[in-house]
């Protein structure tokens, strides 16, 4: 593969035939079987958000500004602290959960932490939406050897995610759900320097918040929060944006996936298409492993993927705009999961 190293969202072929072939199988023959998407649901009222796509690229601009946010440096603590403050300011109740790796190169302690912005956090059945805020070390998807080393701004690649987040957090008190929500941004998605898992591994972030939610619902002493149903945003910023169904998404949580694209099909939200995507390991996958069915809104045919010019330039207010409306058109819903 010479310097271009595998990433993690391996390609379609190879992970068909390496891991992925029985479940794409099953993802395959539960699309043979179920009727087509605009028959599997019944009729849904759903009623969008007014979301300000001006403002949410603003958020990405601020975001960026801040530059590189690796994972355990200063300026990832600085954006979790703004996007707390901002959090707060819209009436969330703001929790950190804060953990502790390894640096894969130096060996050296990382603290990290994840953010919980919870509305009504009083409520136990719950909605959860989520983004990873932490950016790629190197933007290691560049031909170009010497533009390597340059800094990596993630504009759309962990800055789309969190300005999304940012601008729902403003619509929330509109929204008549019966569910409390969860907006939470991931840390150490990818802390990753190459494909080699002495390299670092993914989805650390992901994996502490399902494992301590998986943990919680086992203690039978406690109140137990459940989680009805998650969406995780990654890449939903992209100028000419197309949100394909990721496979594993269709596998793990296939009820999540019709009610988002049948609010998507009568929101006429002409991003969302109802073409397969790739295969993709995301945060998406800890999450359902614990039982909370997620779905991954990912644009994989992002052409600056891992790539110096993931920059506000190449993202969009329009696309910010729809799947904020998809999205908060889908938490709109009386009733969530399996009807
Ligand atoms: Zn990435």
């Amino acid at each position: 593969m010479g310097r271009r190293l595998i990433p993690y969202r391996q390609n379609w072929p190879m992970l068909f035939t390496m891991v992925g072939g029985a479940a794409m199988m099953a993802a395959g023959l539960f699309f043979l079987m179920a009727p087509p998407p605009s028959e599997a649901q019944p009729a849904m009222h759903p009623t969008p958000a007014p979301i300000d796509g001006r403002r949410a690229f603003g958020y990405l601009e601020q975001i960026c500004k801040i530059g590189p946010r690796v994972a355990g440096t200063e300026a990832n603590t600085q954006q979790r602290r703004m996007v707390a403050e901002h959090f707060r300011k819209c009436g969330l109740t703001v929790r950190e959960q804060p953990f502790v790796t390894v640096h894969p190169l130096t060996g050296h302690r990382v603290d990290m932490a994840n953010l919980i912005g919870a509305w009504h956090p009083e409520r136990l059945h719950r909605l959860v939406l989520c983004a990873h805020y932490d950016t790629r070390p190197h933007a290691d998807e560049e031909i170009n050897p010497d533009r390597l080393g340059l800094p990596f701004i993630g504009a759309n690649d962990g800055g789309s995610g969190v300005a999304l987040l940012m601008e729902i957090a403003h619509h929330l008190d509109a929204i008549a759900s019966p569910y409390g929500i969860d907006l939470v941004l991931f840390d150490g998605e990818e802390l990753v320097y190459g494909n080699n898992p002495r390299r670092g591994e993914y989805f650390l972030g992901s994996t502490i918040f399902a494992r301590t939610y998986a943990s919680q619902r086992s203690d039978r002493s406690r109140a137990r929060v459940q989680y009805v149903g998650g969406i995780l945003f990654d890449m939903v910023g992209g100028k000419e944006m197309v949100i394909k169904r990721e496979p594993n998404s269709v596998e793990m949580a296939p009820t999540i996936m019709r009610e988002v694209w049948g609010v998507a099909r009568q929101l006429k939200a002409r991003s969302f298409s109802n073409a397969f995507g790739r295969e993709v390991l995301d945060d998406h996958l800890p999450m359902n492993r614990a039982g909370i069915p997620t779905i991954d809104l990912i644009d994989f045919d992002y052409p600056h993927w891992h790539k110096v010019d993931d920059i506000p330039e190449n993202c969009s207010a329009e696309s910010l705009a729809e799947v904020g409306q998809v999205v908060t058109g889908w938490l709109s819903l009386p009733k969530h999961g399996p009807r």
